[in-house]
């Protein structure tokens, strides 16, 4: 399954994550022993700043339309 580094942004394999930390019922996964640093340094920073659900935006819009046709 691919997740996404929350502190470089980088997309990997959750099975290949050098770290993970779980934050407020979240799992963030880690590309290095650096990213998961910078995190734990300052959390708020990160958390919240990748989106949640994929395309989410994108899918509303069509769901929208499909809805007047
Ligand atoms: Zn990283």
């Amino acid at each position: 399954m691919e997740v996404t580094d929350p502190v470089c942004g980088m997309t990997l394999d959750r099975d290949r994550a050098a770290a993970t930390v779980e934050r407020d019922g979240w799992l963030h996964f880690f590309c290095s022993d650096e990213c998961h640093r910078l995190f734990e340094a300052q959390p708020d920073r990160f958390v919240g700043r990748t989106p949640k659900t994929k395309n989410s935006s994108a899918d509303s819009e069509r769901a929208k339309r499909d809805d007047h046709v």
